[in-house]
């Protein structure tokens, strides 16, 4: 209860901001990160991976755009707009 206006928590308008709601980027601490899975998500439909891709989806880290970009840009280059001009196609 919060006395002083006589409402409980659940009476509080709810806004959720999305930028924060998640951790910040893990490399260099800004918000607004994005999830960098483990697996690239372009091979979750991959016979060897589909089995077990929920489990391979759990495993990821916050990255802002920019280390998102720089992760896919050295261990995924071969992905379609990495490697090239840095866009996520
Ligand atoms: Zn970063």
């Amino acid at each position: 209860m919060l006395k002083p206006w006589g409402k409980t928590v659940d009476d509080l308008p709810v806004v959720m901001d999305y930028r924060l709601a998640v951790a910040p980027c893990v490399i260099c601490g800004r918000p607004g990160t994005e999830v960098n899975h483990w697996m690239p998500q372009m091979l979750a439909d991959d016979p060897e991976v589909k089995p077990e891709w929920d489990k391979w989806a759990q495993l990821n880290a916050p990255l802002c755009v920019t280390h998102h970009r720089l992760w896919h840009k050295k261990v995924t280059p071969w992905m379609h707009g990495f490697g090239r001009n840095g866009n996520h196609d």
